[in-house]
């Protein structure tokens, strides 16, 4: 049965929140949320799942959400797929959004196609742009396709809500304002034990969130040019004394010298610093495709042809092993 598409208002935005706190991908859905629902001239909305979390719903508001749908539950404590995706289910059948927006995260990815599968819409999982088409108020969802090498813009003509993942990093951020005001909806959740297939027994948070490229103004990387796993630790040096951290290309996670999560690129963190320093990258499209937003390129690499020079705002031909420590003696010398 065809769905009656005019019954569908208002662009949502799923507030991912992880032990009482949002998530930054949410601020970043806000943002670009506003922009779309400004242009169609419709509402901001956001739906917030969890225990106790009306406090975290005017959190939202303060980014621009100008309703906020919460369900709030013992059985949405921990984020449980099949919990999750009953209630954001039962809301869009109910109250029908013409867009919902959702960050890439792990449990974004997750939860995205199941809730399109179950509302039987489109889903553009991993956007890195989205617009309003002028003349017919559409959303324009656009995303690298064949590893990264053309951009495929998708269109959800025939069915609603219109859905998309967003990476996290790439839109930028809603500005916040305690004095903004906004209705806090709670929804009826009908959820029971019995819909839930998976028990949460610990939630142990892993190494690997201590560090976060998506938030950090300076990220130092470094790539297969570095030619050892030590390398890192030269980087991390230099990445402790700017206030930064470290970022790695995929060669260089591929090698073992350093972890998936320092990934920046089209199959890891895409990111958009102040300052991006990459050292012995060589400037592939999967690499670019993740920092080339980056406020300030610095690119050291010993090819004075390597292809990250032609995004790079200032170039250094060099060893790596020769420029880092003299720019970490630099600063030393800065501070003396
Ligand atoms: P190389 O290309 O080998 O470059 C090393 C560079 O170091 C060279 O330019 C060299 O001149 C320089 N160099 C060597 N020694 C020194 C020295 N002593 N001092 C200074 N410079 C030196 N890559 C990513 O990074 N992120 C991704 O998310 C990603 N996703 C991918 C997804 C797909 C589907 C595919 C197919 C590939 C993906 N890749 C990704 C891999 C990507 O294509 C490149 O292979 C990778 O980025 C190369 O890493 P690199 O620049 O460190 O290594």
């Amino acid at each position: 049965m065809d769905k009656n598409l005019s019954l569908y208002k208002n662009v949502w935005v799923f507030a991912e929140q992880r032990q009482g706190k949002i998530t930054p991908v949410v601020i970043e859905l806000l943002g670009e949320g506003r922009k779309l629902a400004d242009e169609i001239g419709v509402e901001l909305c956001a739906i917030l799942l969890g225990k106790d979390v009306k406090g975290m719903a005017e959190e939202v508001i303060s980014y621009g959400a100008e309703k906020v749908y919460v369900a709030d539950s013992e059985l949405l404590e921990n984020f449980t797929t099949d919990a999750y995706t009953k209630v954001i289910t039962d809301a869009i059948n109910e109250i029908k959004p013409e867009i919902m927006l959702l960050g890439a995260t792990h449990i974004g990815r997750d939860l995205a196609p199941r809730i399109s599968s179950r509302v039987n819409t489109g889903l553009t999982a991993d956007c890195t742009k989205l617009e309003i088409d002028p003349e017919d108020k559409k959303i324009k969802q656009t995303r690298p396709a064949f590893g990264g090498n053309i951009m495929a813009t998708i269109i959800c003509p025939n069915n609603r809500p219109q859905m998309s993942t967003v990476r996290p990093g790439v839109m930028d951020k809603a500005v916040k304002d305690v004095t903004r005001k906004g209705e806090i909806i709670s929804l009826n959740v009908r959820l029971t034990v019995a819909d839930i297939r998976t028990k949460v027994m610990e939630v142990v948070k892993s190494k690997k969130e201590m560090i976060s490229l998506t938030d950090a103004n300076i990220i130092i990387s470094g790539g297969l040019g570095l030619g050892k796993a030590e390398g890192f630790e030269m980087l991390s040096k230099l990445a402790d004394k700017l206030g930064g951290v470290v970022g790695a290309s995929r060669a260089a996670v591929d090698a073992g010298w350093i972890d998936h999560s320092h990934q920046v690129g089209q199959t890891g963190t895409t990111v958009k610093p102040n300052l991006y320093i990459a050292c012995g990258i060589s400037g592939a499209i999967q690499h670019l495709a993740g920092m080339q937003s980056s406020d300030l390129i610095i690119a050291i690499n010993k090819n004075s042809t390597a292809p990250i020079f032609d995004v790079a705002d200032c170039g250094i031909v060099g060893d790596i092993y020769d420029v880092i420590p003299m720019l970490t003696e630099e600063l030393n010398n800065v501070e003396d």
